[in-house]
């Protein structure tokens, strides 16, 4: 437990020493940086559950919202046994930044709780998500804090939580929560919304760099939600994808994965170990195989200073919150790697997210093609602003994410001023 603790402490630190990195390139003052480096309102909640044995068990839960400066509170919600405040602090302060570079109308919000939810029955977790929701019900809401889906936690779980709320309020209100099934106010087109963003940008780089996305080869760390869709995409581009992997192991095919198969391998048996046509490789192996673009798309602190020397690839894209550690970020940079920043790279999923808040608080849906086109529109305008801010200022991509971040943040505080 303790380990686990210092590794979640550094993603904290992290996102407090990329904010210093951001605020000092933009010269902002002291008393701008007070108002918007540290969370608004940091919850912690006891989540007693009934298990299924008749026993009750508590499980330690928590809800962040660092900042409303620009709008409601919005993020995530984790269910993993690594779940600690300073990891939903950490993960809080980049949605912040996150919801600023693609320029919608949201603050930054996250929350989580500590479980292992593979280890539980759907009773269970639905016992867990309702007790958990109704504990930080004073807390959000369309017009406060609208929490999403995050590692583990799935239309499903989002479906009980809107429940929780509007049984609680007496009438059904959708707009509490996103990443909802299409029946109860979901957007179509949220499920992939996270991956398609992160392939946009994918494309972006590779125009800016002179690379073909065709006949490229990449690797995915981490095959979820965001990781498969941006697999799939990249495959149906004609990129080559030779890597993949998740909590249980890797698989590697040089000549590219099958990844319409894997995708429905990893369905049928809950993980792409084993997968017919495939070597079985190690995580060290994975990150260092021979490739364009990397796709890291599990959880913080996979490409540290240890293993960053051995990447290959040219770019690499932070599906996944906080995957590069800094000292990582520097040996990257000296070797010339493109890094595509989380805060833009994976923006797609809130993105989409505002698209479902929109079209719940309007009563009114939109088909695919136009959440795809609208969602193409703002990932291509942040990366231009983003790369601009890298081209005029001379400094790495994610320094830029932060700056344009930050900068926006810092510019509607100065205007809503300090109350009282
Ligand atoms: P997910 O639960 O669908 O997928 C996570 C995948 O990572 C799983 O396949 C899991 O087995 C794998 N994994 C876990 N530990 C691993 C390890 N050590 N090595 C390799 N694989 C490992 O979750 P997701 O929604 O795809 O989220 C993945 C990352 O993307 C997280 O960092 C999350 O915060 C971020 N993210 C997700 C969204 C979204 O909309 N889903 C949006 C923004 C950011």
């Amino acid at each position: 437990m303790l380990a686990t603790l210092t590794v979640q402490d550094n993603a904290y630190e992290v996102a407090l020493e990329n904010f210093d990195l951001a605020a000092n390139a933009l010269d902002l003052d002291d008393s701008v940086r007070a108002m918007i480096k540290y969370p608004e309102r940091v919850l912690e909640v006891s989540v007693p559950v009934r298990m299924d044995t008749g026993k009750i068990v508590r499980y330690q839960g928590y809800r962040v919202q660092h900042s409303t400066k620009r709008g409601p509170a919005k993020g995530g919600i984790r269910f993993h046994p690594n779940v600690t405040v300073d990891e939903v602090k950490a993960l809080a302060t980049w949605m912040t930044w996150k919801c600023a570079v693609v320029n919608i109308p949201f603050g930054g919000g996250k929350g989580g709780i500590t479980c292992s939810p593979k280890e539980m029955s759907l009773g269970e977790l639905e016992r867990m998500t309702r007790r958990y929701t109704s504990a930080i019900l004073p807390l959000i809401g369309p017009q406060q804090d609208i929490p999403a889906p995050d590692v583990y936690t799935t239309p499903q779980i989002m479906a009980w939580i809107m429940d929780t709320y509007s049984m609680t309020k007496g009438y059904p209100i959708s707009g509490v929560v996103t990443g909802k099934p299409i029946c109860l106010g979901g957007s179509l087109g949220r499920n992939e919304a996270t991956g398609r963003g992160v392939y946009y940008t994918i494309v972006s780089s590779c125009e800016k760099l002179g690379i073909s996305l065709k006949g490229s080869r990449a690797v995915v760390q981490g095959f979820g939600n965001a990781g498969s869709v941006a697999a799939h995409l990249l495959d149906s581009n004609q990129a080559y994808v030779v890597g993949a992997s998740d909590s249980r192991g890797c698989v590697y095919n040089k000549l590219g994965l099958d990844i319409p198969k894997l995708m429905m391998f990893k369905e049928q048996t809950g993980t792409v170990v084993g997968f017919p046509g495939a070597e079985a490789i190690s995580p060290a192996e994975l990150l260092a195989l021979d490739c364009e673009i990397l796709v890291p798309a599990a959880l913080e602190n996979t490409i540290t200073a240890e293993n960053a020397h051995r990447v290959r690839a040219k770019i690499i894209a932070e599906a996944a919150n906080g995957p590069v550690t800094p000292a990582a970020d520097r040996v990257l940079n000296e070797r010339g790697v493109f890094l595509i920043p989380d805060i833009l790279c994976n923006a797609g999923g809130v993105t989409v997210s505002y698209f479902e808040w929109v079209q719940d608080e309007q009563h009114l849906f939109w088909d695919a093609q136009d959440v795809y086109s609208r969602l193409e529109r703002v990932m291509k305008t942040a990366f231009e602003e983003v790369y601009n801010i890298r081209q005029e200022h001379k400094v790495d991509m994610r320094l830029a994410a932060n700056m344009l971040g930050v900068g926006r943040v810092a510019d509607a505080t100065r205007l809503r001023g300090l109350y009282p």
